[in-house]
């Protein structure tokens, strides 16, 4: 091999993995056990000390789970990640290494509908407080920072409208704020947009969606950027402070550029339990594999479908970055060059109820609540993922009465526009 890098599709078929050492075996395998064998007595106290890195039960590590690690974390040019059983875990393994009761985190607004509720009503009963900014004005995001915030969380592409946020802007305000950027990268993966190029410090990811593909299989994502210094002012004593159960090590000290990947695993995903099953992770390794060939296909297929909606006589209006008229164009450019993801929302001049009408009529887009798969998805997100959300909210998180969500797939795009052509005709 010459002393090239690997590129993107060779490292989302290779990274992080070998060919089996005792059987040979080319696919990952799943190893589905709850637990290994020690070597000996000083083997096992070096595992459970942290002194040596191993396995040890399943709630902490697993080789399957390994690989899918460190392939992700190839893929997002991190220094290492932890995997976790849904993107819903995740986020609650990230803050609890970052807040103390009584702390605050600064979210934009317009996010996917279930992290909305998980911040406001979940963290809350945990004493995390989260503060809202508006990822259309940055200066809301500096305006909300004071002495009890702890980090700040975007989406990099927003759901449900597909709206692209400027990455560097708000890592410019997380700097100045002395927290770490966190950037839920689901939508876009790392085939569009890698966060940690534009100032994120940690990413997130929903395997669900489009890394795993195929609507099958849970799973959620850690990575860590390695590039905050978690010392600074005793603000993060998780990673700062002497760790009792652990032989009083200081994980940043111990770990350095990975010790953020280190705390989720060792206290996060020790104590609050999340482990992602061996087989999700084979799972989504596969699917992984195929996700730069995917993408552009979704992306493609997304961009012809949002040009006939925006030609339909039907159609109020179309919410897709890709479109040059669209006002997220410049940052799609920006961000987004290979394309603008495949998830967006169209609005309807017949308004709540020609939404609900279109949802009924179409036969190939299937109704439910889910992004990301190989299939087109559609749904109407004032009645569903976002009906908890009062009309005002709604609309200041792009999900109004006359909204319709779509999630393209890799079908054929002539059969998806005939589906729509037939469905807003009838
Ligand atoms: C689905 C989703 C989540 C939550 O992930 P789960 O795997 O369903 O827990 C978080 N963020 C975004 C953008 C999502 O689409």
């Amino acid at each position: 091999m010459s002393d090239r890098l690997p590129g993107f599709s060779t490292l989302a078929v290779h990274a992080g993995a070998q060919p089996d050492p005792t059987t040979g075996a080319r696919a990952t395998p799943i190893y589905q056990t709850t637990s290994f064998v020690f070597n000996d007595a000083d083997h096992a106290a070096s595992l459970f000390g942290l002194q040596a890195f191993g396995n040890i039960y399943t709630r902490i590590g697993n080789p399957t789970n390994a690989v899918l690690e460190e392939r992700v974390a190839a893929l997002e040019g991190g220094t290492a990640a932890l995997a976790v059983a849904s993107g819903h875990a995740a986020q609650v393994v990230i803050l609890q290494q970052l807040l103390q009761p009584g702390d605050e985190f600064i979210a934009a607004r317009k996010l996917y509908g279930g992290s909305i509720n998980q911040f406001t009503h979940a963290f809350k009963s945990f004493g995390w407080n989260v503060v809202w900014a508006d990822p259309d004005d940055i200066a809301s995001f500096e305006r909300a920072v004071t002495p009890r915030t702890k980090a700040i969380f975007i989406e990099s592409i927003a759901n449900p409208a597909g709206s692209i946020t400027d990455i560097e802007a708000v890592s410019t305000v997380a700097r100045k704020a002395g927290v770490p950027l966190i950037v839920d990268n689901t939508l876009a993966s790392p085939y569009l947009i890698r966060p940690i190029d534009h100032g994120a410090d940690i990413v997130v990811h929903s395997l669900t969606k489009f890394l795993g593909g195929h609507g099958n299989s849970l799973g959620g994502i850690i990575v860590d950027a390695g590039t905050f210094d978690w010392s600074t002012g005793g603000k993060y004593p998780m990673l700062s402070e002497p760790r009792p159960e652990y032989h009083g090590i200081r994980l940043q000290e111990t770990f350095g550029n990975f010790a953020f990947a280190i705390a989720c695993r060792v206290l996060g995903l020790r104590d609050l339990g999340p482990a992602l099953s061996p087989f999700n992770a084979f799972m989504i390794l596969t699917g992984i594999e195929t996700l730069p060939l995917r993408m552009q296909k979704h992306c493609d297929n997304a961009k012809a479908v949002a040009e006939f909606l925006a030609g339909h006589p039907a159609v109020a209006s179309v919410s897709y970055a890709g479109l040059p008229s669209d006002k997220y164009n410049q940052l799609a450019r920006k961000y987004a060059p290979k394309g603008a993801g495949a998830v967006f929302t169209f609005s309807l001049k017949g308004g709540y109820d020609a939404g609900v009408n279109l949802v009924s009529k179409l036969q190939l887009f299937s109704h439910l609540a889910n992004v990301g798969d190989t299939r087109s998805l559609v749904i109407h997100p004032a009645s569903t993922t976002h009906s908890q959300l009062d009309d005002a909210a709604k609309v200041k998180s792009g999900a109004g009465p006359d909204v319709v969500r779509l999630s393209i797939g890799i079908e054929d795009k002539e059969d998806l526009i005939a589906d729509l052509e037939q469905a807003l005709g009838a």
